[in-house]
């Protein structure tokens, strides 16, 4: 990205939110626009963010031999009726319909119908079980409270999979794999999660887990054990009987000695069991010659929670403890360098240009500041893009050095321009 090219305004930043300051960041630079509560658009950096999150997520399932796939963003009401879940989603508001003279349709909230009405056309008989079908998409859903930026949209988006089984075990299994290709995703994004025993909401009816990142700023409260890493969402004891709930389903017994903290919720994992099969009556031929259910789970990860989640943890304060701006994961952030170029010395410009070039042909991206700004400025700028190296060409320095900074620290070296090339 060339700055001067990218319609790059000067901005300053006033004031940003206590609570969720790398957001507010983004919104006054106009790198996310919000036109109404909980919809956003999005600019290279964050976009190009969630692509990469996407890909690593991609990556995961991939190598555990997840389909992907790609369902219908606008469904038919047909669909829902067959589950019995579109009077219960528009009677709690949170789907969003769409009526033409002749139909009605709804902008998908979730996806265990569509992915059913699909997979029952394709898996007919048990020699094409188990497996795991999922998708990236864009969810909808007409949430009342809108905080945390775009830890909470109207649109969104997700990854969702589902996973198709014989018998209640096979479910189990395919369950048990995912939850730990969860961590594995989440541990390459550079969080820690914890999953805790959750609340199904509407989808529910069934056991499942949420993956939980700690964080202050966190809307959710759970109870857990530091040792075991095992707890639960507080929502949980809204539930008649939850104690033996707990017990029974998630072994949880002695709650009076459990730690309470706030998180973020980054996934959601469910055994869904025969629940949506039998009410849309989709069944495979058995090994016995007859039909049965299918027994499935459904696991959804927040992608654009997690960009949100991604810039808030990455947070870079001044000394007074002020919001200084942000350097993303070197692994996640679209752009790995700053090039500060002097606009008005032509050989110097020329010079980092030539290092922008090279990068790009080495197929590492990054941003060559060649605008008017001021050398503060433009340091400023790298924070706000997500880059923590910064490369300064400077007419101070010797010929052929450059001088490398760290936007999250003050540490500096001046190393040959070659040797840099070199050390890619
Ligand atoms: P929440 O409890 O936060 O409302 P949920 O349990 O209803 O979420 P699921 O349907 O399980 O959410 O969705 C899977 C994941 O999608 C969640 O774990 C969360 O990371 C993300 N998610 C859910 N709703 C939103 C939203 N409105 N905006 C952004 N991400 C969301
Ligand atoms: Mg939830």
């Amino acid at each position: 990205m060339i700055l001067s090219k990218s319609g790059y305004k000067n901005f300053k930043l006033s004031n940003v939110d206590n609570i969720f300051p790398a957001q507010d960041m983004l919104l006054q630079t106009s790198q996310i626009k919000q036109y109404t509560s909980g919809i956003y658009a999005y600019d290279t950096v964050p976009l190009y963010l969630q692509k990469n999150i996407e890909e690593v997520i991609r990556k995961h399932l991939n190598k555990n031999n997840c389909m992907e796939t790609q369902m219908p963003l606008m469904q038919p009401k047909e669909i829902w009726e067959q589950s019995g879940r579109w009077d219960k989603y528009v009677q709690s508001d949170v789907m969003f319909q769409i009526h033409t003279e002749s139909n009605t349709y709804c902008l998908a909230p979730t996806a265990e119908e569509a992915i059913l009405a699909f997979a029952k056309d394709k898996l007919k008989t048990y020699k094409s079980l188990p497996v795991n079908l999922y998708q990236f998409g864009q969810k909808f859903r007409d949430e009342i409270r809108n905080r945390g930026y775009l830890f909470r949209g109207k649109n969104f988006y997700m990854m969702d999979s589902y996973t198709f089984d014989q018998d209640e075990q096979g479910m189990k299994a395919s369950y048990q794999n995912m939850r730990k290709v969860y961590f594995d995703i989440l541990n390459e994004l550079g969080l820690e999660a914890i999953a805790v025993a959750a609340d199904s909401g509407a989808i529910g009816d069934s056991l499942s887990e949420e993956f939980m990142v700690l964080a202050d700023f966190g809307e959710d409260t759970i109870l857990y054990d530091e040792q075991t890493k095992s707890g639960f969402n507080v929502e949980i004891l809204e539930k008649e009987n939850y104690e033996e709930y707990l017990a029974k389903e998630y072994g949880i017994v002695d709650i009076s000695k459990l730690k309470r903290v706030k998180a973020v919720e980054v996934g959601h994992i469910f055994q869904l069991g025969d629940k949506y099969s039998r009410t849309m009556n989709c069944t495979f031929i058995g090994n016995d010659g007859r039909p049965h259910y299918y027994q499935m789970g459904c696991y959804g990860i927040g992608v654009s929670r997690l960009v949100g989640l991604i810039y808030e943890l990455s947070t870079v304060k001044n000394e007074n403890g002020d919001f200084k701006g942000v350097t993303l994961p070197k692994h996640l952030s679209p752009f790995k360098y700053y090039i500060v170029a002097p606009d008005k010395n032509q050989e110097l410009l020329d010079k980092a240009t030539k290092l922008y070039n090279t990068l790009q042909e080495k197929g590492i991206d990054a941003i060559l500041d060649d605008t008017d700004n001021s050398f503060g400025a433009k340091i400023r700028n790298a924070g706000i893009y997500g880059v923590n190296d910064i490369v300064i060409f400077n007419n101070r320095l010797e010929d052929g050095k450059i001088q490398l900074e760290y936007f999250n620290s003050d540490q500096k070296q001046e190393v040959g321009y070659d040797h840099f090339i070199n050390n890619l």
